[in-house]
Protein backbone atom coordinates (compact mmCIF):
# COMPACT_ATOMS: atom_id res chain seq x y z
CA UNK A 1 0.00 0.00 0.00
CA UNK A 2 1.51 3.16 -0.73
CA UNK A 3 0.10 5.24 2.06
CA UNK A 4 -1.07 8.93 2.38
CA UNK A 5 2.02 9.73 4.13
CA UNK A 6 4.68 8.43 5.91
CA UNK A 7 7.80 9.83 8.12
CA UNK A 8 11.12 9.99 6.57
CA UNK A 9 14.12 8.09 9.41
CA UNK A 10 17.80 8.48 8.03
CA UNK A 11 20.92 6.78 10.10
CA UNK A 12 21.53 9.85 11.07
CA UNK A 13 18.07 10.09 12.66
CA UNK A 14 19.01 6.77 14.69
CA UNK A 15 22.64 7.82 15.48
CA UNK A 16 21.46 10.82 17.18
CA UNK A 17 18.44 9.30 18.88
CA UNK A 18 20.73 6.55 20.41
CA UNK A 19 23.52 9.20 21.14
CA UNK A 20 20.79 11.18 23.69
CA UNK A 21 20.29 7.32 25.33
CA UNK A 22 23.73 7.16 26.24
CA UNK A 23 23.90 10.16 27.64
CA UNK A 24 22.87 11.55 31.27
CA UNK A 25 19.35 13.32 30.26
CA UNK A 26 16.47 11.44 28.91
CA UNK A 27 14.25 14.15 29.35
CA UNK A 28 14.50 18.09 30.45
CA UNK A 29 18.11 17.80 29.21
CA UNK A 30 20.27 19.72 26.75
CA UNK A 31 18.54 18.43 23.83
CA UNK A 32 15.57 19.89 24.13
CA UNK A 33 16.94 23.58 24.72
CA UNK A 34 18.95 22.72 21.17
CA UNK A 35 16.02 21.89 19.54
CA UNK A 36 13.98 25.22 20.60
CA UNK A 37 16.44 27.16 19.36
CA UNK A 38 16.69 25.53 15.85
CA UNK A 39 13.02 25.83 15.54
CA UNK A 40 13.02 29.25 16.64
CA UNK A 41 15.64 29.94 14.02
CA UNK A 42 13.84 28.15 11.07
CA UNK A 43 10.67 29.71 12.36
CA UNK A 44 12.50 33.56 12.82
CA UNK A 45 10.94 33.41 16.06
CA UNK A 46 11.86 35.28 19.38
CA UNK A 47 10.65 32.11 21.52
CA UNK A 48 10.08 28.51 20.69
CA UNK A 49 8.83 26.07 23.30
CA UNK A 50 8.70 22.58 22.58
CA UNK A 51 5.66 19.94 24.42
CA UNK A 52 4.87 16.28 23.78
CA UNK A 53 2.32 16.87 20.92
CA UNK A 54 0.29 19.90 19.33
CA UNK A 55 -2.89 19.02 21.15
CA UNK A 56 -0.98 19.74 24.09
CA UNK A 57 0.21 22.81 22.57
CA UNK A 58 -2.73 24.28 21.85
CA UNK A 59 -4.39 23.51 25.19
CA UNK A 60 -1.56 25.96 26.75
CA UNK A 61 -1.50 28.58 23.96
CA UNK A 62 -5.45 28.79 25.12
CA UNK A 63 -4.37 28.92 28.85
CA UNK A 64 -1.25 31.56 28.13
CA UNK A 65 -4.25 33.56 26.77
CA UNK A 66 -6.42 32.88 29.69
CA UNK A 67 -9.08 31.41 27.99
CA UNK A 68 -11.69 29.91 30.27
CA UNK A 69 -15.66 30.28 31.04
CA UNK A 70 -17.50 32.36 29.30
CA UNK A 71 -15.07 32.98 26.34
CA UNK A 72 -15.25 31.60 22.74
CA UNK A 73 -12.80 30.13 20.34
CA UNK A 74 -13.40 30.51 16.74
CA UNK A 75 -11.98 27.99 14.22
CA UNK A 76 -12.23 25.97 10.88
CA UNK A 77 -14.48 23.34 10.57
CA UNK A 78 -11.97 21.69 7.98
CA UNK A 79 -9.37 20.66 10.22
CA UNK A 80 -8.91 18.06 12.88
CA UNK A 81 -10.59 17.89 15.98
CA UNK A 82 -8.17 19.16 18.36
CA UNK A 83 -7.89 22.92 16.57
CA UNK A 84 -11.72 23.17 18.36
CA UNK A 85 -10.92 20.83 21.36
CA UNK A 86 -8.77 23.03 22.81
CA UNK A 87 -10.89 25.64 24.01
CA UNK A 88 -13.32 23.35 25.78
CA UNK A 89 -10.15 21.90 27.28
CA UNK A 90 -10.29 25.41 29.03
CA UNK A 91 -14.29 25.39 30.09
CA UNK A 92 -14.59 27.72 27.21
CA UNK A 93 -17.38 27.52 24.51
CA UNK A 94 -16.13 26.58 20.82
CA UNK A 95 -18.11 27.62 17.37
CA UNK A 96 -16.83 27.68 13.61
CA UNK A 97 -16.03 29.94 10.17
CA UNK A 98 -16.91 28.06 7.27
CA UNK A 99 -14.19 27.94 4.43
CA UNK A 100 -13.04 29.67 1.52
CA UNK A 101 -13.77 26.91 -1.45
CA UNK A 102 -10.60 27.65 -2.97
CA UNK A 103 -7.94 27.44 -0.08
CA UNK A 104 -10.20 25.05 1.80
CA UNK A 105 -8.85 27.58 4.86
CA UNK A 106 -10.77 29.88 7.18
CA UNK A 107 -12.55 32.22 5.24
CA UNK A 108 -11.99 35.98 6.01
CA UNK A 109 -14.82 37.30 4.39
CA UNK A 110 -16.72 34.74 6.44
CA UNK A 111 -15.18 35.57 9.52
CA UNK A 112 -15.95 39.02 9.28
CA UNK A 113 -19.51 38.59 8.94
CA UNK A 114 -19.52 36.36 11.62
CA UNK A 115 -17.74 39.06 13.75
CA UNK A 116 -20.07 42.11 13.15
CA UNK A 117 -22.98 39.80 14.01
CA UNK A 118 -21.10 37.96 16.95
CA UNK A 119 -20.61 42.05 18.23
CA UNK A 120 -24.34 42.88 17.98
CA UNK A 121 -24.85 40.01 20.48
CA UNK A 122 -22.38 40.90 22.81
CA UNK A 123 -20.75 37.58 22.01
CA UNK A 124 -17.21 38.23 20.32
CA UNK A 125 -14.44 35.48 20.09
CA UNK A 126 -11.77 36.06 22.60
CA UNK A 127 -9.82 33.53 20.50
CA UNK A 128 -9.44 32.62 16.86
CA UNK A 129 -7.52 29.52 15.48
CA UNK A 130 -6.80 29.65 12.05
CA UNK A 131 -5.06 26.28 10.46
CA UNK A 132 -3.07 26.63 7.82
CA UNK A 133 -5.05 23.40 5.88
CA UNK A 134 -2.34 21.19 4.19
CA UNK A 135 0.57 23.11 4.96
CA UNK A 136 -0.63 25.97 2.86
CA UNK A 137 -0.54 29.81 5.32
CA UNK A 138 -4.27 31.10 5.55
CA UNK A 139 -4.90 34.83 4.68
CA UNK A 140 -3.15 35.94 7.95
CA UNK A 141 -2.95 39.24 7.31
CA UNK A 142 -6.66 39.69 7.10
CA UNK A 143 -6.94 37.77 9.92
CA UNK A 144 -5.29 40.08 11.64
CA UNK A 145 -6.68 43.00 10.40
CA UNK A 146 -9.91 41.73 11.69
CA UNK A 147 -8.25 40.84 15.48
CA UNK A 148 -7.22 44.26 15.63
CA UNK A 149 -10.70 45.86 15.00
CA UNK A 150 -12.57 43.27 17.64
CA UNK A 151 -10.00 42.15 19.51
CA UNK A 152 -9.31 39.44 19.71
CA UNK A 153 -5.95 36.82 19.73
CA UNK A 154 -4.81 34.41 17.02
CA UNK A 155 -3.48 30.87 18.03
CA UNK A 156 -2.39 29.76 14.50
CA UNK A 157 -2.50 25.99 14.31
CA UNK A 158 0.09 25.41 11.56
CA UNK A 159 0.63 21.58 12.26
CA UNK A 160 0.59 20.89 8.72
CA UNK A 161 2.66 23.77 8.21
CA UNK A 162 6.19 23.72 9.35
CA UNK A 163 8.38 24.76 6.43
CA UNK A 164 5.76 26.76 4.69
CA UNK A 165 6.18 30.62 3.89
CA UNK A 166 3.74 33.49 4.05
CA UNK A 167 4.89 36.96 2.63
CA UNK A 168 8.08 35.87 1.92
CA UNK A 169 8.73 35.02 5.68
CA UNK A 170 8.70 31.71 7.51
CA UNK A 171 4.95 30.37 9.01
CA UNK A 172 5.83 30.60 12.74
CA UNK A 173 7.51 34.22 12.60
CA UNK A 174 5.18 35.89 14.82
CA UNK A 175 4.27 38.56 12.39
CA UNK A 176 0.19 38.36 12.32
CA UNK A 177 -0.40 34.98 14.96
CA UNK A 178 0.07 35.47 19.27
CA UNK A 179 1.57 32.11 18.93
CA UNK A 180 1.83 29.60 16.12
CA UNK A 181 1.80 25.44 17.07
CA UNK A 182 3.54 22.80 14.98
CA UNK A 183 2.92 18.62 15.09
CA UNK A 184 6.13 16.51 14.88
CA UNK A 185 3.39 13.30 14.46
CA UNK A 186 4.79 11.22 11.84
CA UNK A 187 2.52 12.14 9.15
CA UNK A 188 3.68 15.92 9.31
CA UNK A 189 6.09 17.88 7.77
CA UNK A 190 9.18 16.41 10.59
CA UNK A 191 8.48 13.94 13.59
CA UNK A 192 9.58 13.45 16.69
CA UNK A 193 7.27 10.35 16.72
CA UNK A 194 5.28 12.18 18.94
CA UNK A 195 5.69 16.21 19.72
CA UNK A 196 4.69 19.49 18.98
CA UNK A 197 6.26 23.03 19.65
CA UNK A 198 4.75 26.87 20.30
CA UNK A 199 6.70 29.82 18.57
CA UNK A 200 6.01 33.30 20.07
CA UNK A 201 7.13 36.78 19.83
CA UNK A 202 6.40 37.66 23.57
CA UNK A 203 8.73 37.04 26.42
CA UNK A 204 5.61 36.84 28.72
CA UNK A 205 3.85 34.59 26.96
CA UNK A 206 6.92 32.01 26.60
CA UNK A 207 7.65 32.49 30.27
CA UNK A 208 4.09 31.27 30.54
CA UNK A 209 4.10 28.75 28.17
CA UNK A 210 7.26 26.95 29.86
CA UNK A 211 5.66 27.12 33.29
CA UNK A 212 2.40 25.17 32.14
CA UNK A 213 3.71 22.69 30.20
CA UNK A 214 5.69 22.09 33.38
CA UNK A 215 3.09 21.94 36.08
CA UNK A 216 2.43 25.67 36.58
CA UNK A 217 6.01 25.05 38.29
CA UNK A 218 8.55 28.43 38.61
CA UNK A 219 12.47 27.92 39.92
CA UNK A 220 12.87 31.88 39.07
CA UNK A 221 13.14 33.58 42.61
CA UNK A 222 11.51 36.65 40.94
CA UNK A 223 8.37 35.07 40.38
CA UNK A 224 8.10 34.11 44.04
CA UNK A 225 5.86 34.75 46.29
CA UNK A 226 8.31 34.68 49.19
CA UNK A 227 12.14 34.30 49.94
CA UNK A 228 13.43 30.99 48.59
CA UNK A 229 13.28 28.04 51.55
CA UNK A 230 16.84 26.77 50.52
CA UNK A 231 18.41 25.68 46.99
CA UNK A 232 15.92 22.56 46.76
CA UNK A 233 13.06 25.14 46.40
CA UNK A 234 10.30 25.90 43.58
CA UNK A 235 6.76 27.05 43.73
CA UNK A 236 3.72 26.23 42.14
CA UNK A 237 1.85 29.19 40.92
CA UNK A 238 -0.73 28.04 38.49
CA UNK A 239 -2.65 24.64 37.37
CA UNK A 240 -0.10 23.74 34.97
CA UNK A 241 -0.11 19.74 33.48
CA UNK A 242 3.14 17.94 32.53
CA UNK A 243 3.61 18.19 28.93
CA UNK A 244 6.95 17.97 28.28
CA UNK A 245 8.70 16.21 25.48
CA UNK A 246 11.71 13.99 26.28
CA UNK A 247 15.58 14.73 25.26
CA UNK A 248 15.33 11.38 22.95
CA UNK A 249 12.20 12.73 20.59
CA UNK A 250 13.99 16.25 21.09
CA UNK A 251 17.43 14.87 19.35
CA UNK A 252 15.22 12.91 16.64
CA UNK A 253 13.53 16.50 15.95
CA UNK A 254 16.41 18.26 15.52
CA UNK A 255 18.19 15.83 12.95
CA UNK A 256 15.29 15.72 11.11
CA UNK A 257 14.79 19.83 10.92
CA UNK A 258 18.68 19.24 9.26
CA UNK A 259 16.66 18.04 6.39
CA UNK A 260 13.57 19.88 6.67
CA UNK A 261 14.92 22.26 3.36
CA UNK A 262 14.99 19.03 1.29
CA UNK A 263 11.45 17.49 2.73
CA UNK A 264 9.66 20.92 1.55
CA UNK A 265 11.28 20.92 -1.77
CA UNK A 266 10.81 17.34 -2.52
CA UNK A 267 6.47 17.81 -1.16
CA UNK A 268 6.74 20.75 -3.83
CA UNK A 269 7.99 18.67 -6.59
CA UNK A 270 5.77 15.90 -6.26
CA UNK A 271 2.89 18.38 -6.06
CA UNK A 272 3.93 19.99 -8.77
CA UNK A 273 4.08 16.91 -10.69
CA UNK A 274 0.65 15.69 -9.29
CA UNK A 275 -0.97 18.95 -11.28
CA UNK A 276 0.74 18.31 -14.30
CA UNK A 277 -0.54 14.63 -14.49
CA UNK A 278 -3.63 15.00 -13.40
CA UNK A 279 -4.52 17.99 -15.13
CA UNK A 280 -7.28 15.90 -18.05
CA UNK A 281 -8.95 14.05 -14.37
CA UNK A 282 -12.23 14.81 -13.49
CA UNK A 283 -10.65 16.21 -10.42
CA UNK A 284 -10.40 19.65 -8.40
CA UNK A 285 -6.68 20.43 -8.37
CA UNK A 286 -5.37 22.31 -4.78
CA UNK A 287 -5.71 26.48 -5.68
CA UNK A 288 -2.74 28.23 -4.46
CA UNK A 289 -3.56 31.12 -2.13
CA UNK A 290 -1.69 34.64 -3.42
CA UNK A 291 1.46 35.17 -1.42
CA UNK A 292 2.04 31.70 0.71
CA UNK A 293 4.27 29.10 0.25
CA UNK A 294 2.80 25.86 1.25
CA UNK A 295 5.03 22.91 2.87
CA UNK A 296 2.31 20.44 1.10
CA UNK A 297 1.21 18.70 4.25
CA UNK A 298 -1.19 16.91 1.77
CA UNK A 299 -2.70 17.08 -1.37
CA UNK A 300 -6.21 17.50 -1.00
CA UNK A 301 -8.31 17.12 -3.86
CA UNK A 302 -11.81 17.16 -4.74
CA UNK A 303 -13.75 14.51 -6.91
CA UNK A 304 -16.18 16.15 -9.13
CA UNK A 305 -18.96 13.60 -8.73
CA UNK A 306 -21.47 14.43 -11.07
CA UNK A 307 -19.00 13.87 -14.09
CA UNK A 308 -18.50 10.08 -12.51
CA UNK A 309 -20.85 7.02 -12.19
CA UNK A 310 -19.76 5.60 -8.25
CA UNK A 311 -19.76 7.56 -5.51
CA UNK A 312 -16.86 8.73 -3.04
CA UNK A 313 -16.78 5.83 -1.35
CA UNK A 314 -16.63 3.36 -4.07
CA UNK A 315 -13.91 5.82 -5.08
CA UNK A 316 -12.20 5.15 -2.06
CA UNK A 317 -12.48 1.48 -1.87
CA UNK A 318 -10.99 0.89 -5.27
CA UNK A 319 -8.21 2.92 -4.70
CA UNK A 320 -7.39 1.40 -1.60
CA UNK A 321 -7.88 -1.91 -3.40
CA UNK A 322 -5.63 -0.71 -5.87
CA UNK A 323 -3.03 -0.76 -3.27
CA UNK A 324 -2.88 3.73 -3.19
CA UNK A 325 -3.69 4.85 0.32
CA UNK A 326 -6.10 8.24 -0.01
CA UNK A 327 -7.49 9.55 2.82
CA UNK A 328 -9.89 12.41 3.99
CA UNK A 329 -9.57 15.57 5.32
CA UNK A 330 -11.34 16.59 7.23
CA UNK A 331 -14.64 15.51 8.50
CA UNK A 332 -16.15 18.60 9.54
CA UNK A 333 -15.32 19.00 13.34
CA UNK A 334 -19.12 20.42 13.63
CA UNK A 335 -20.43 17.42 12.61
CA UNK A 336 -18.94 14.89 14.95
CA UNK A 337 -21.75 13.09 17.55
CA UNK A 338 -19.57 15.30 20.47
CA UNK A 339 -19.82 18.30 18.61
CA UNK A 340 -23.74 17.76 17.21
CA UNK A 341 -24.42 17.15 20.45
CA UNK A 342 -23.32 20.98 21.55
CA UNK A 343 -25.97 21.90 19.28
CA UNK A 344 -24.31 22.03 15.74
CA UNK A 345 -26.43 20.32 12.47
CA UNK A 346 -26.00 19.90 8.76
CA UNK A 347 -25.66 22.90 7.27
CA UNK A 348 -24.14 24.63 9.49
CA UNK A 349 -20.89 25.18 7.45
CA UNK A 350 -22.15 24.53 3.63
CA UNK A 351 -18.61 25.00 2.01
CA UNK A 352 -16.64 22.51 4.84
CA UNK A 353 -19.82 20.35 3.95
CA UNK A 354 -19.30 20.35 0.40
CA UNK A 355 -15.61 19.88 0.26
CA UNK A 356 -16.25 16.78 2.74
CA UNK A 357 -18.46 15.15 0.37
CA UNK A 358 -15.96 15.66 -2.61
CA UNK A 359 -12.56 15.09 -0.82
CA UNK A 360 -9.74 12.70 -1.34
CA UNK A 361 -6.02 13.33 0.12
CA UNK A 362 -3.47 12.23 -2.43
CA UNK A 363 0.00 9.64 -1.28
CA UNK A 364 2.42 12.79 -0.88
CA UNK A 365 5.17 11.96 1.48
CA UNK A 366 9.09 12.73 0.52
CA UNK A 367 10.33 9.67 0.17
CA UNK A 368 7.41 9.17 -2.45
CA UNK A 369 9.42 8.23 -5.84
CA UNK A 370 8.56 9.37 -9.25
CA UNK A 371 7.42 5.16 -10.20
CA UNK A 372 5.27 5.32 -6.61
CA UNK A 373 3.53 8.53 -8.00
CA UNK A 374 2.82 7.47 -11.44
CA UNK A 375 1.27 4.68 -9.81
CA UNK A 376 -1.47 6.66 -8.15
CA UNK A 377 -2.04 8.65 -11.18
CA UNK A 378 -2.65 5.04 -12.90
CA UNK A 379 -4.90 4.35 -10.57
CA UNK A 380 -6.72 7.64 -10.54
CA UNK A 381 -7.35 7.29 -14.40
CA UNK A 382 -8.46 3.84 -14.28
CA UNK A 383 -10.76 4.39 -11.28
CA UNK A 384 -12.45 7.43 -12.17
CA UNK A 385 -13.11 6.60 -15.88
C1 LIG B 1 -2.08 16.69 13.68
C2 LIG B 1 -2.89 17.89 14.00
C3 LIG B 1 -3.10 18.34 15.32
C4 LIG B 1 -2.70 17.55 16.52
O1 LIG B 1 -1.37 17.23 16.52
P1 LIG B 1 -0.79 16.17 17.58
O2 LIG B 1 0.68 16.50 17.58
O3 LIG B 1 -1.09 14.82 17.01
O4 LIG B 1 -1.43 16.41 18.88
C5 LIG B 1 -3.77 19.53 15.50
N1 LIG B 1 -4.23 20.25 14.47
C6 LIG B 1 -4.08 19.83 13.20
C7 LIG B 1 -4.59 20.68 12.10
C8 LIG B 1 -3.42 18.63 12.93
O5 LIG B 1 -3.31 18.21 11.67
Amino acid sequence: MIPYGRQSISAQDIDAVVEVLRSDWLTQGPTIERFEQAMAATCQARHAVAVSNATAALHIACLALDLGPGDWLWTSPNTFVASANCGLYCGAQVDFVDIDPLTLNLSVPALAAKLAQAQSRGRLPKIVVPVAFAGQSCDMAGIRALAEQYGFRIIEDASHAVGASYRGRPVGCGDFADITVFSFHPVKIITTGEGGLLTTQDDQLAERLRRLRSHGITRDPALMTQASDGPWYYQQLELGYNYRITDIQAALGLSQLTRLHAFVTRRRALAARYAELLADLPLTLPSAQQDAESAWHLYPVRVQLDALHSDQAQIFSALRAAGIGVNLHYIPVHLQPFYRQLGFADGDFPEAERYYRQAMSLPLYPDMTDEQQEQVVQALISVLH
